[in-house]
């Protein structure tokens, strides 16, 4: 029988994303709501961030994107990107958010798989949005400077205030207020994710599975059914965690509007900024990856700074041990607990519910109106307090992968559930992960695909197979590359030269910090698939050694 969550059943409005935070006869406020952190002069409120969402609507008619195109963003944070996807979605395209980092060949393959017809591309990362954008046969165009100011013409790249309709044509402008059943299949976010194997795939993420995920972490941060009630304090939050992530969007473009939190924008991740940020504005909740309380605990430049206004941490997004969630808690005095999320479900599946003062290094209850199966290696459900492959099943799991039938057939059972990849166990409703199936390296909580570095290598002409794998060296997992040369490359091809063709081909968080070795055959099957478990127990072996 599957678990089943121990709330309620939740009753979930089902309409557009724009007019769930924005209902009809209601009117936004004017408190700024998106501030810089460098200049919190420099805000939106709902109010304002409205009126530029609908002058960007009427831009994106004006230039002919069509309703289910899809719209890329490419940028760091600033306080204009809820614009740009509250734009984008709200007039019903499709929003889907580049990494920074990403090199053009990176990009190409997001352009190529989403069929993206538009970039908004920050200046100073335009000219690798340009060249990707060539290699991918956009026409001429169709980028755009994107940042948080008005930006003159680089060479020949116009900024995204040029296109937008002028304030009066935004005031006129109304958006399509979707039915039950469009908000069910409407996409409105494709976000990526390598999923449980193989190369990067976008993640369809509709309307309703947004709302209901708002829906399903509100109840489970302030309502706390079965745990009563969790008055919720007013708040200020720091916008920090990448927006063209799910959790960053949940958090700082969705949640904060339903919630009325202030959220102070981050441009780019610095330790001291951040400290400096939480206490200049008083932060009240973080909501961090494990890195993060790696960084509290142990860099001494924490001490210098009051932090007393954090009550509350959520960690998602990687695996935290318990030593190190609270030996945080207990330095700052604070609740850190964590939840469990996966870009397929939209953000979230589990939380520990707030206010609950978890020192188990669980990942909690699941969500209202959410079910889990734990299954073993023959899809058989396991016994009692055994570990098992994690399937969930809910209203905030994806409608599947963009224009990618095969993945979703894989993933996603015909009757709702998705195969996780990671492996828990459950005592009385609270779950722990314990360990991870799928092939999926989590550096600095970042998805490194092993399929897209062995393609990588591959490429090399010197190079006559590859496997790679994580390992995990102090704590922190790193991809790691087994490689069969060429007889001819041999004591040619040496591990510096492979460094620097990874260097050149993809963003830093995939290089293979966790190592090179070469081996005379990468173990597989006979169908051609690589023994991945022959090579995690390379990688276990290896781990000890180095
Ligand atoms: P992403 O799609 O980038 O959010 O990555 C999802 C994956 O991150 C999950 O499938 C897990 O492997 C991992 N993950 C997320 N939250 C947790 C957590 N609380 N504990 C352990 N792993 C997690």
């Amino acid at each position: 029988m599957p678990f089943k969550s121990p709330y309620p059943r939740l009753d979930i409005p089902r309409t557009d994303i724009l007019t769930y935070l924005f209902p009809p006869n209601t009117t936004p406020s004017d408190t700024p709501l998106w501030l810089d952190s460098s200049n919190p002069r420099h805000s939106l409120s709902p109010r304002q961030l409205l009126l530029w969402v609908k002058r960007l609507a009427v831009g994106l008619d004006k230039i002919g994107v069509k309703s289910g195109e899809v719209v890329m963003i490419h940028t760091p944070n600033h306080i204009f990107v809820p614009v740009a996807y509250l734009g984008i979605v709200g007039s019903g395209r499709v929003f889907s958010g580049a990494n920074p980092v990403y090199t053009a060949s990176e990009m190409v393959h997001q352009i190529k798989t989403t069929g993206a017809t538009v970039i908004l591309s920050h200046p100073t990362l335009a000219k690798t949005a340009v060249a990707a954008a060539q290699k991918a046969g956009l026409p001429e165009g169709h980028v755009f400077l994107f940042s948080d100011e008005e930006n003159a013409p680089m060479d020949g790249v116009k900024d995204w205030r040029s296109m937008l309709g002028t304030a009066e044509e935004g005031e006129r402008y109304s958006w399509h207020r979707m039915s039950e059943e469009e908000a069910l299949q409407t996409v409105a976010t494709v976000n990526f994710s390598s999923g449980t194997t193989g190369l990067p795939k976008g993640v369809s993420i509709s309307h309703a599975n947004l709302i209901a995920n708002i829906e399903q972490t509100i109840v489970m941060r302030y309502d706390r059914r079965p745990y009563g009630a969790h008055n919720k304090p007013p708040e200020r939050w720091i916008g920090f965690l990448p927006l063209y992530h799910a959790y960053g969007q949940c958090y700082t473009i969705l949640m904060n509007v339903k919630l009325q939190v202030p959220v102070y924008v981050m441009k780019a991740f610095v330790y001291e900024d951040f400290l400096r940020v939480i206490q200049t504005y008083k932060i009240t909740d973080l909501q961090v990856a494990p890195p993060i309380l790696v960084m509290l605990d142990k860099r001494p430049e924490t001490v210098k700074y009051d932090l007393s206004s954090v009550k509350h941490i959520l960690c998602g997004a990687a695996p935290l041990s318990k030593e190190l969630q609270n030996s945080v808690s207990r330095r700052f005095n604070v609740v850190v607990c964590q939840g469990w999320g996966m870009t397929e479900v939209t953000c979230s599946g589990h939380h520990v519910p707030g206010g609950i003062d978890d020192d188990s290094g669980s990942v909690g209850l699941l969500n209202p109106n959410t079910e889990c199966m734990l299954l073993d290696d023959d899809g058989k459900e396991v016994a009692p307090g055994q570990p098992g492959e994690m399937y969930v099943r809910g209203p905030q799991v994806c409608l599947g992968y963009w224009r990618n039938e095969q993945a979703t057939k894989e993933a996603l059972s015909p009757d709702g559930w998705l195969k996780t990849g990671d492996v828990a166990v459950v005592k009385n409703d609270w779950f722990w992960i314990v360990d991870r199936k799928k092939e999926l390296i989590k550096v600095n909580a970042l998805q490194v695909a092993p399929a897209e570095l062995e393609a990588v290598l591959l490429e090399h002409d010197e190079v006559a197979d590859a496997a790679v794998c994580g390992i995990t060296l102090h704590g922190e997992e790193w991809p790691r590359a087994y490689i069969h040369l060429k007889d001819t490359a041999k004591g040619s091809l040496t591990e510096e030269r492979i460094h620097a063709w990874m260097k050149e081909k993809v963003a830093k968080h995939k290089q293979l910090v966790g190592g090179i070795m070469f081996v005379d055959e990468v173990p597989k099957l006979a169908s051609g698939k690589i023994m991945r478990k022959i090579i995690r127990e390379w990688a276990k072996r290896d781990a000890v050694a180095l």
